[in-house]
Order: structure tokens, then sequence, then C-alpha cells
């Protein structure tokens, strides 16, 4: 049966450039975004630069939150591949997860998470999945009876407050 992507030869082909004019419903705006917009923006190195970040371990904002909750006197695991999202910090005995995310990455509406003015289309359509996925993840842990804390990094310039928001967390 001939569809209409046969006409296009192998429109799975998506590294290639095609306007295919895909409408995506984002965020109450109805925005088009284009299969040629996501391909010019998507070389191989950025694409993998983009993944590594998003799921990326061990950034200056966690470093910070780590430190200080460790000179607090807590101890805890990282990076537990086992639950969802694969938490930064776990406090297991407690039953409590504290994420430390990158305002831009996980779409904080703060000044330093706004999306660039360039393919601002391509950002926002990435930017919601990354949001949406963090809230299954928290969703899902708390479902598994685990008590989240999602710290900011913009939050980390703070050390008072954030003191305060992880002794409130972890004393609740
Ligand atoms: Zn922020």
């Amino acid at each position: 049966m001939r569809g209409a992507r046969e006409g296009l030869g192998g429109a799975e082909d998506r590294s290639q450039s095609r306007d295919l004019g895909h409408t995506v419903s984002h965020i109450g705006v109805n925005i088009i975004l284009t299969v040629r917009e996501m391909a010019d923006n998507r070389t191989p190195e950025s694409r993998s630069a983009l993944m590594s970040r998003i799921g990326s371990k061990d950034t200056a904002p966690e470093i910070a939150v780590r430190k200080l909750i460790f000179s607090m006197g807590y101890r805890f695991r990282l990076h537990r591949s086992e639950l969802p999202g694969t938490p930064d910090i776990v406090f297991i005995g407690r039953r409590k997860i504290i994420f430390v995310h990158g305002c831009f990455w996980h779409a904080h509406g703060c000044k330093i998470g706004r999306a660039p003015k360039s393919h601002v289309d391509f950002w926002l359509v990435k930017l919601k999945r990354n949001s949406d996925r963090d809230r299954e993840n928290e969703r899902a842990l708390r479902r598994q009876g685990w008590d989240v804390l999602t710290l900011w990094q913009c939050e980390t310039r703070d050390v008072a407050l954030l003191r305060r928001k992880a002794m409130d967390f972890l004393e609740s």
C-alpha cells in the first residue's frame, strides 16, 4: 500500500532535513515544529552533548549540595540507577531523595532557566520533555514510598537557604 511517507523516500530517516510540518501542542500554545528545524539543530556532536548533559552527574551545583549535606552530618548514596530518574542523592534509611536540577536543562522558570532566543520551538519541545520526565520520575518515586525534594541550581548560591531547605526536608 502506498502511503504519503513512501513518496518522501524514507521519512523515518530523521537525520535528513525534511519539512513535514508537524504540529506540536505545547504548554497551551500551538507551534509548528518542522523536522528541518530539528535536523538543523542536531548534529551528532550537539545531540550527544545534549544527551550527556541532561542525565549528567557530578555537576557543580550537585557537588555543592552534596558537600553541604555531608558537612551537616548526613550520609547518603549517589546516583541509584535502580530508582526512577537515577536520583542524585539518596538517603536510604530515611527513604528520602534529593534531586539537584540544572535550571536550563530541567526548565526552571528562573532567569538562568530561560530557553534561548534562537530556535525557540526546538528548545521548548526539548525542555518540556525533560520537565515532563522529571515529574513522571517524581511521581513514580512517591508511589514507591520515597519523599522527594528538588533543589535548583539557582538556589545553590544561597548556602543559608540551602541548609534550611535540606534540614527541613531531612528532619521532617
Ligand atoms: Zn533556577
